[in-house]
């Protein structure tokens, strides 16, 4: 005999996923694997620093899209979001290549202090 998941989907249905013998939920929700999956989560979170900025703009300007297809957003509102998330993009963007000349300069820097501690003698070959 095969039910269904009582779980509720992101968007607040009813989940459709069939479930066998004694489950009550599939795989997705769960509740003892939710933990197991929000760990999961924040773990990819940490392993790209600002992807977790750009999943959320993802994840808002799907919601306004949809709302300006609905009809609850007005379209010039819509048009100044969309500025809006464009500049934020930019500011991600910005903050991604400072991070990036950062560490550069950090491992030149810190390549420089490591030539000098061994003060470059070591690769002139015979001495005297
Ligand atoms: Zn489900």
């Amino acid at each position: 005999m095969s039910l269904q998941c009582a779980g509720i989907t992101r968007n607040g249905g009813r989940c459709t996923v069939s479930v066998s013998g004694a489950q009550q939920f599939c795989h997705l929700h769960d509740p003892a694997r939710s933990e197991e999956r929000r760990r999961a989560a924040s773990r990819a979170g940490r392993a790209k620093p600002g992807s977790r900025e750009v999943v959320k703009l993802k994840a808002e300007l799907g919601e306004l899209k949809n709302d300006v297809l609905d009809g609850k957003v007005d379209r010039n509102k819509a048009a100044v979001a969309v500025q809006v998330f464009r500049t934020i993009v930019q500011v991600i963007e910005l903050e991604r290549r400072v991070r990036e000349t950062d560490e550069l300069s950090e491992r030149i820097a810190e390549l420089e202090r490591s030539s000098s501690r061994t003060g470059g003698g070591r690769w002139t070959g015979r001495t005297g």
